[in-house]
C-alpha cells in the first residue's frame, strides 16, 4: 500500500511535471497576453495605430484588433480559432505554417518582414509586420504578437522614388553631359552620365577624386571665380575651358550652379563642335559683310554710272536739239521759197532725214526715262474719243496717200472721256499704227478699240491694229519688243525706223496698266494689240456716231480736222510743214505788243525771230541773259523768251535778277525756251521764276499754242492766215 501511494506520489509529480511542461496551449496563453497586457496595455492593443494578431503556440489566432481586421479586410470572427496560415494566400501557406513553427521555436530570428493583403475591392494593403513571442512568467513561448504597420503609402513613395532616380539615370545616359556633384573642397561626391567616346567626360575618372587633379590651373581658377559668382548671384555661371588629348586640342564647357550650401553641381559638356560651327558662322557673316560691302560699292559706282549716263543723254539730247533747231527751221523755210524742182527734192531729203533723227533722239530719251522709272504718266481727264479719233484719222491721211484703206472699228459702248494719259494712249497708238502703214504695201490698215472689262470706278480697254501683206515670222516675234530689234535689215533701209517704238510701247503699255502682244503671219499681216486701264471720268456722255451703232460695224474715217499732232515722231514734220505753206512774211498784228529773246544760238534765234513775225509780234534779240536784262532796263516788253543755257549769264540767273527786279508792282511773263528735254526740267525752269517752258525745237505751231496762253488771240491771228 506504502507502495502504491509512494508510486501514486511519484506519478502525480510526473504528471505535475509534464503538465507544468507542457500546459494547455489556450489556457498558457490566455494567462500569459493578460499578464503581459494589463490595463493600459489592453486600451493600447485596441487604440494603437498598428495592427495586432496574437496566435497561441500552436498557430491558432487567438487575439486580433480593430486595425489588423481593417488591414487584412477580413471580420474578427473569420479569424479567431482559425491558424494564422489560414488566412494567407494557399500557395504561401504551407512554407509560413513551417515558418512560424520555427519561429517559435526559436530557430529563426525575428526579423521585419512585409506582406502585402489583396481586399475583396480590388485594394492593396502593405504592411510590414514586427513579431515578438509570447511567454509566460516561466519564460515558456506560449504565443506570438505579430504587429503590423500599414506601409502602403511608404511602399508607393519608394516606389515613385526608384522611378525617378531610374529615369534619371536613364537620362543621364541620354545626354553626352557629365554630372557632377561637388563638395566645398572641390571633390566630386558624385558622376553620372558622360560619353564613353570622350576621354576626359568620363564619370568613373571623376567619381572619389578632386577638381584639382582633374582640371588644367587656368580651368580651376575659372571654375573657383564662377563659383564665387554663383554665391553672389545665386545664378548659372558658365565656365569654358580647353583640354588636350589624343585627338587634339577639345573645348569644354561647365555649367555651374549651387545645390545647397555645401554642394554644388556642375554639368560638363564637350562643345568642340558647336565652337567649330560658330566659328564657321563667323567667318560667313564677316564674309557676307564683306560682299554687302562690295556690292554696296558696286551698287554706288553704277548708279554714279545711271547718274553720268543720264546727264550725258540729256547733254547730247541739247547739244543735238539746238542744231536739229536750225536744220528743220531752215529747211522748212528753204522748202517755202519756190526751189526748183532739184533743189526741192534734195531740201525734202534733207526734211526726212532731220525728222528721223529728231524722232530717234525723242525715243532714246523716251526709254532712258523710262529705265530710269522717271517717266510719270499724267493723270488727267481727257476725251478718250476724240484722242483716238485724232490719231487714226491723222494715219488715215497717211494710208490714203500710200493707197490704203483704212477702217476704225470704235467699239460704241466707250466712253466718251476717261482719266489718265492721253499723250502716252496716243504715242503707243501712234507706235503701232505707225509701223501698220510704213509696213503695209497694199490692202488694209485699221484700229479696233473695245472694251476689256468695266469696273466701278475705272475701265480696261483693248486696242488692236492691223495691217496686210508683210507679217513677222513666227521666231521673230517674241524679241520685237526688245530695244533695236528690227526684223529685217533691208526693211529698215527701206523703211526706216530706230528699232525702239516697240520697246516704248511695251513700257508704256505696261505703265498704263496694260500689255502688249501680236499674232501675224508672214506674208498675210499682223495684229498688234495692247490694253490699257483708264479712270472713269467726269465727262458727259454724247451719243455715239450713227456710222458706228455697233462695234462690228466698221466705218471708214473721213478726216475733217486738221490733226493736232502732238506726237513724238511726227510732232515737228507736221507742224513744219503746216507753217512752210503760210506765207514767208506776215505784218505784226499785235502791233503794241513786243517781245525779247535770248537766244545765243545765231540760226536758232533767226528761226524763232521769224517764226514770232509770222505769229504778228514785233521782237527783239539778245544773245545772253545779261542782255537781256539790260534791254528789259531800256524798254518794256511783253515777253520774254528766255534760253536756259546761255554764256556769261544763263536764263534761270537772269529771271532770278529780273524777278529782284520788278518787285511786286509788276510781273512779266518768261517762258523758259530750251532744247532740255529730260526729267525735272520743266520744274526747274517754274522753280527758277518762269511762267511757262517751251522745248525745242520749236515750230510755228508749237510756239503759237504756247503764246496763246499767255497772249490770248495770237492763236486765232496766225490761224486766220
Ligand atoms: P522701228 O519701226 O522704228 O524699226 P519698232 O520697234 O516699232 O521700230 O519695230 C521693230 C521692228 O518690228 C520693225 O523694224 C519691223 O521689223 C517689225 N515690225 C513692227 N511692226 C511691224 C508690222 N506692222 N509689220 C511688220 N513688221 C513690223
Amino acid at each position: 500500500m506504502a507502495l502504491f501511494a509512494a508510486l501514486s506520489c511519484v506519478a502525480a509529480l510526473i504528471w505535475m511535471f509534464v503538465r507544468m511542461r507542457r500546459p494547455a496551449a489556450g489556457q498558457e496563453f490566455k494567462a500569459a497576453a493578460e499578464a503581459f497586457d494589463g490595463d493600459i496595455v489592453g486600451n493600447l492593443f485596441e487604440t494603437a495605430p498598428i495592427g495586432y494578431l496574437e496566435i497561441d503556440r500552436e498557430g491558432i489566432v487567438r487575439r486580433v484588433n480593430r486595425l489588423e481586421c481593417k488591414l487584412r479586410g477580413v471580420e474578427e470572427s473569420v479569424m479567431l480559432g482559425v491558424h494564422c496560415a489560414e488566412l494567407i494566400s494557399e500557395v504561401e501557406r504551407e512554407r509560413y505554417r513551417e515558418q512560424i513553427q520555427r519561429r517559435m521555436e526559436g530557430h529563426t530570428a525575428l526579423v521585419p518582414y512585409q506582406r502585402e493583403y489583396v481586399h475583396e475591392d480590388g485594394r492593396n494593403v502593405t504592411v510590414e509586420v514586427h513579431e515578438q513571442l509570447l511567454r509566460n512568467q516561466s519564460g515558456w513561448v506560449v504565443g506570438m504578437r505579430m504587429a503590423s504597420i500599414d506601409v502602403t503609402e511608404r511602399k508607393f513613395s519608394e516606389h515613385a522614388a526608384y522611378q525617378n532616380a531610374t529615369e534619371l539615370r536613364a537620362l543621364f545616359q541620354a545626354f553626352p553631359d557629365l554630372f557632377l556633384r561637388l563638395d566645398k573642397s572641390e571633390a566630386v561626391l558624385d558622376a553620372n552620365g558622360g560619353q564613353r567616346t570622350d576621354s576626359f567626360l568620363r564619370a568613373d575618372k571623376f567619381l572619389g577624386r578632386n577638381l584639382q587633379d582633374l582640371l588644367p590651373a587656368g580651368a580651376l581658377t575659372q571654375v573657383r571665380e564662377a563659383q564665387q559668382k554663383v554665391r553672389n548671384s545665386n545664378a548659372l555661371e558658365i565656365v569654358e575651358f580647353g583640354i588636350e588629348d589624343l585627338l587634339g586640342g577639345q573645348t569644354y564647357e561647365m555649367r555651374l550652379l549651387p545645390l545647397n550650401w555645401d554642394e554644388w553641381i556642375a554639368v560638363v559638356r564637350n562643345i568642340t563642335a558647336r565652337k567649330a560651327n560658330e566659328q564657321r558662322l563667323k567667318d560667313y557673316a564677316l564674309e557676307l559683310e564683306q560682299k554687302n560691302e562690295e556690292l554696296e560699292k558696286a551698287l554706288a559706282v553704277a548708279r554714279e554710272a545711271t547718274r553720268m549716263k543720264s546727264r550725258f543723254l540729256a547733254n547730247m539730247s541739247h547739244e543735238i536739239r539746238t542744231p536739229m533747231n536750225g536744220v528743220l527751221g531752215m529747211t522748212d523755210f528753204l522748202l517755202g521759197s519756190g526751189l526748183n524742182p532739184e533743189q526741192q527734192e534734195y531740201a525734202e531729203s534733207i526734211k526726212r532725214s532731220g525728222d528721223s533723227l529728231l524722232a530717234l533722239i525723242n525715243d532714246t530719251l523716251d526709254l532712258s526715262r523710262i529705265e530710269a522709272g522717271k517717266l510719270r504718266l499724267d493723270s488727267v481727264d481727257f476725251s478718250l474719243r476724240s484722242t483716238i479719233a485724232e490719231t487714226t484719222s491723222m494715219f488715215a491721211l497717211q494710208a490714203r496717200a500710200k493707197g490704203l484703206d483704212f477702217v476704225s472699228a470704235i467699239a460704241p459702248g466707250l466712253p466718251e472721256g476717261a482719266v489718265g494719259d492721253p499723250g502716252r494712249l496716243r504715242q503707243v497708238l501712234t507706235n503701232l499704227l505707225g509701223n501698220a502703214v510704213k509696213f503695209t504695201e497694199r490692202g488694209q490698215v485699221g484700229l479696233k478699240a473695245e472694251i476689256v472689262s468695266q469696273m466701278r470706278d475705272g475701265i480696261q480697254l483693248k486696242f488692236t491694229v492691223h495691217d496686210s501683206v508683210i507679217g513677222i515670222p513666227a521666231g521673230e516675234q517674241g524679241r520685237l519688243f526688245d530695244t533695236f530689234t528690227q526684223v529685217d535689215e533691208s526693211n529698215t533701209r527701206k523703211y526706216g525706223g530706230t528699232g525702239l517704238g516697240l520697246a516704248i510701247s511695251k513700257q508704256l503699255a505696261e505703265l498704263l496698266g496694260g500689255d502688249i502682244g501680236l499674232e501675224s503671219e508672214p506674208g498675210k499681216g499682223s495684229r498688234f494689240w495692247f490694253t490699257a486701264s483708264f479712270g472713269k471720268s467726269a465727262r458727259p456722255e454724247v451719243a455715239a456716231p450713227a456710222a458706228t451703232p455697233s462695234a462690228k460695224v466698221e466705218a471708214r474715217v473721213r478726216p475733217t480736222l486738221t490733226p493736232r499732232v502732238t506726237a513724238a515722231k511726227s510732232q515737228t514734220g507736221t507742224a513744219q510743214r503746216t507753217e512752210a505753206q503760210a506765207p514767208a512774211q506776215a505784218s505784226p498784228q499785235h502791233g503794241s505788243m513786243r517781245i525779247l529773246l535770248a537766244e545765243d544760238n545765231e540760226i536758232n534765234q533767226r528761226i524763232t525771230l521769224r517764226l514770232l513775225q509770222k505769229l504778228g509780234l514785233a521782237a527783239d534779240a539778245v544773245v545772253n541773259g545779261r542782255e537781256a536784262v539790260e534791254a528789259l532796263a531800256k524798254r518794256k516788253y511783253d515777253l520774254v523768251l528766255m534760253d536756259c543755257q546761255m554764256p556769261d549769264m544763263d536764263g534761270f540767273e537772269a529771271t532770278a535778277v529780273i524777278r529782284s527786279r520788278e518787285g511786286n508792282s509788276h510781273h512779266l511773263t518768261i517762258c523758259a525756251l530750251t532744247a532740255n528735254a529730260m526729267e525735272g526740267d520743266r520744274e526747274r525752269c517754274l522753280a527758277a521764276g518762269m511762267d511757262d517752258y517751251i522745248s525745242k525745237p520749236v515750230g510755228l505751231e508749237k510756239l503759237r499754242e504756247a503764246l496763246d496762253r499767255w497772249i490770248p488771240g495770237v492763236g486765232v491771228a496766225a490761224a486766220g492766215r
